[in-house]
């Protein structure tokens, strides 16, 4: 029969309604911004920075390649390299950002930058509630707020955050393992020329 759908779709919506004033199963909406539905673990909006350890400025994960910035669609990040280098969480001695900028009011939340980031520095947050009345400075987040820590990253993403500590420890482990064979091969080096030393005959 012609419409049956159009009144099967408005006995749905006339039972929600009726239902919605005693069953909160039926509740589609909240009060925002006075009641707030939890958000799911995937949900994402903008990018922030990672840090290790406690303090933010040490423990920031970016090694300022300026690969996102390069892959970013609609070109809203903006980073400036440093002149100092700091150890990274291999021990090697990486660049870090001066300026870190990502445009809010631009990003469209599309994940590029964490897709292509090399080092796990950027991943994406859930918070959304970054309305300003300056829509040009207050929208342009500088690297001191685009930091959070990984304590947050695993609050937010839990099983994410898990994936991303264990790749870290496999590139730390790979690393360790590349270390030991070099100072093997080192300590083989230098006994084979200490033996090669003492075969050699007394020129006196
Ligand atoms: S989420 Fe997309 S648009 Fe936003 S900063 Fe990352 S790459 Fe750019
Ligand atoms: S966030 Fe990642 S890709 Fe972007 S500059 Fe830092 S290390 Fe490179």
């Amino acid at each position: 029969m012609i419409g049956k759908g159009i009144l099967k779709g408005m006995m749905e919506t006339a039972r929600n309604l009726t239902g919605s004033f005693h069953d909160p199963e039926r509740l589609t909406t909240v009060s925002y911004p006075e009641e707030k539905i939890p958000a799911k673990e995937n949900a994402r909006n903008f990018p922030f920075l990672v840090y290790d350890g406690d303090d933010w400025e040490s423990g920031l994960r970016c090694v300022s390649c300026q690969i996102c910035e390069k892959e970013c669609p609609p070109q809203c990040i903006y980073i400036e390299k440093d002149t100092q280098k700091k150890a990274d969480f291999l021990g090697k001695l990486q660049f870090q950002p001066k300026v870190f900028d990502i445009d809010v009011s631009v990003c469209m939340g599309c994940q590029i930058c964490v897709e292509v980031c090399p080092f796990e520095s950027i991943r994406m947050d859930r918070d959304f509630e970054y309305a300003k009345s300056d829509r040009f400075e207050g929208l342009l987040l500088h690297k001191e707020q685009l930091a959070k820590s990984n304590k947050y990253y695993h609050q937010i993403h839990p099983t994410e955050a898990t994936e991303t500590d264990a790749i870290r420890e496999g590139k730390r482990q790979d690393h360790l393992a590349k270390e030991r064979a070099k100072a093997e091969k080192l300590a083989q080096a230098k006994e084979a020329a200490s033996k090669s030393q003492s075969k050699e005959p007394n020129k006196e």
